[in-house]
């Protein structure tokens, strides 16, 4: 499908894009349906209560990813690009005290989330590993609605019959009324040749086909600051992080650390990666502790990005505002094209399609802010998605803390590395980025359920909790 530079990178709320943004917006979406005449409502019929089912992964992890409490929140009408991260325990609290949830413009539900709210891990909903179910009833209890809906990565969510009609109509969706509707990275590739155009023009053209260039660098100025934000947030935090782990932040006594280096003129032979590790830990800590993030193209995955484009500001006199607006546009080209043909979420494919992503659309974003041709910044994304192959997702007690936040780390540090290789070659290389995108898929289909955010293998069962 297209998509959007701002369907790539989404303001939200941590920890989880698939687990957290995604169910409170099914939540939402439920509430939209029952004001709605989208369904044969009974005459006479007044939904009085509501409940909630989470399947497979969301149902396995949930807990850990805040999810629950994400479906509380979106039945109380909020929405995770507009919510007060710091409002969030309070609106929970006071469902679970009144048993009862009053989203604006509705009468009120009964909404008792210990009774009311399952964590279904024996029933996998067929059609995607992160299922939900929403139910409304009448005061007798009578059953008066019901929707599935799956929680598809990157908080993108689509009903049964959506998902149907998107697998039904993949090529066709992709190629959307733009000027340069590419689907893969060789046709990227070909109509970059053809047109003369860089990525970032191409994908530019694209998005204006629908909005205004003044509207499109707004939003894209927009999200920047809102990365830039969490960074400097997750600098300022200390302590440890919410659930249950004990984790201790350390982005906050990091950066101190390398302040004090700086100002002391100490050399440091690996200044670089420290400071994009410290970037991307502290947008990693403040999506663990719920904070406002972006999707990039996830939230396990949000530090990546955001480290990049201040590791390009920090360290290349020539970084600018249209630099990081060409990054942006860059790096959701590469996204829109992994999404497309295989996954970005890691209950499908592993971590390799979270983190792996995030750093081959960073690599492709600094090769074209430093000036790399089409092919080199095809070149870079394909070697950091490349070094991500395989890659499971197995977070320690379902929680996006270990090792997720250093994991971002390591992606950024790579998506430099493959950015500097790429920019070293003439763009011609062995392993095209559609091969490796495909390799990724396979890969996580072959992968064991217990790798792909169920937390019942890897480091989530070798990892004494303390
Ligand atoms: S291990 Fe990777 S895919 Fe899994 S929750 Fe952590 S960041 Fe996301």
């Amino acid at each position: 499908m297209f998509l959007s530079v701002f369907d790539v990178f989404k303001i939200g709320v941590g920890p989880s894009s698939s687990h957290t943004m995604g169910p409170m917006t099914a939540a939402r979406r439920f509430l939209d349906l029952i004001l709605s005449n989208d369904w044969p409502r009974p005459a006479g019929a007044q939904v009085t209560a509501l409940k909630a089912s989470l399947h497979g992964s969301l149902a396995y992890t949930g807990i850990g990813h805040g999810t629950g409490n994400a479906v509380i929140i979106g039945l109380m009408g909020e929405a995770p690009d507009t919510v007060d991260p710091d409002r969030m325990e309070d609106i929970i609290a006071d469902v679970e005290r009144t048993g009862r949830v009053t989203p604006p413009g509705h009468p009120g539900y009964r909404f008792l989330p210990r009774e009311d709210l399952v964590y279904d891990k024996k029933t996998p909903l067929p059609g995607h590993a992160n299922a939900m179910r929403l139910s409304a009833f009448d005061k007798d209890g009578r059953l008066l609605l019901t929707q599935v809906y799956f929680s598809i990565g990157g908080g993108f969510v689509v009903t049964e019959t959506e998902l149907a009609a998107m697998q039904r109509n993949k090529k066709a969706a992709a190629t959307r009324n733009v000027p340069y509707p590419f689907a893969s990275a060789r046709e990227m590739l070909d109509m970059a040749r053809a047109s003369g155009l860089t990525i970032a023009q191409m994908k530019r053209a694209n998005e204006e086909a629908v909005m205004s260039r003044d509207d499109l660098d707004a939003g894209l100025d927009r999200i920047w600051d809102a990365m830039s934000g969490c960074i400097d947030r997750g600098l300022r935090q200390d302590g440890r992080l919410p659930g249950g782990l004990n984790v201790r932040r350390r982005a906050k006594s990091i950066h101190d650390k390398l302040q004090e280096e700086w100002r002391s003129n100490r050399l440091n032979p690996v200044l670089a990666n420290d400071w994009l590790s410290v970037y991307a830990m502290a947008v990693n800590e403040e999506n663990a502790a719920s904070g406002r993030v972006v999707t990039s193209p996830t939230n396990g995955a949000a530090g990546v990005v955001p480290a990049t484009i201040r590791y390009y500001l920090h360290f290349h006199p020539e970084a600018d505002q249209e630099g990081i607006r060409d990054y942006l546009l860059t790096a959701a080209a590469i996204g829109g094209i992994i999404k497309h043909n295989a996954s970005i979420s890691g209950a499908e494919v592993g971590c390799q399609g979270e983190v792996g992503s995030a750093s081959a659309m960073a690599a492709a974003g600094l090769a074209a802010v430093m000036g790399g041709s089409p092919e080199q910044i095809e070149n870079a994304a394909e070697i950091a998605l490349e070094h991500h192959l395989g890659m499971t997702c197995d977070p320690v007690a379902g929680l996006v803390q270990v090792p997720c936040i250093e994991r971002n780390a390591l992606g950024a540090v790579k998506a430099v590395t493959a950015a500097s290789l790429a920019l070293k070659g003439d763009g011609e290389h062995f392993v095209p980025l559609d091969a490796c995108i495909e390799t990724m898929r396979q890969t996580g289909n072959d992968m064991n359920e217990k790798y792909k955010e169920t937390s019942l293998g890897g480091l989530a069962v070798n990892v004494v909790e303390c």
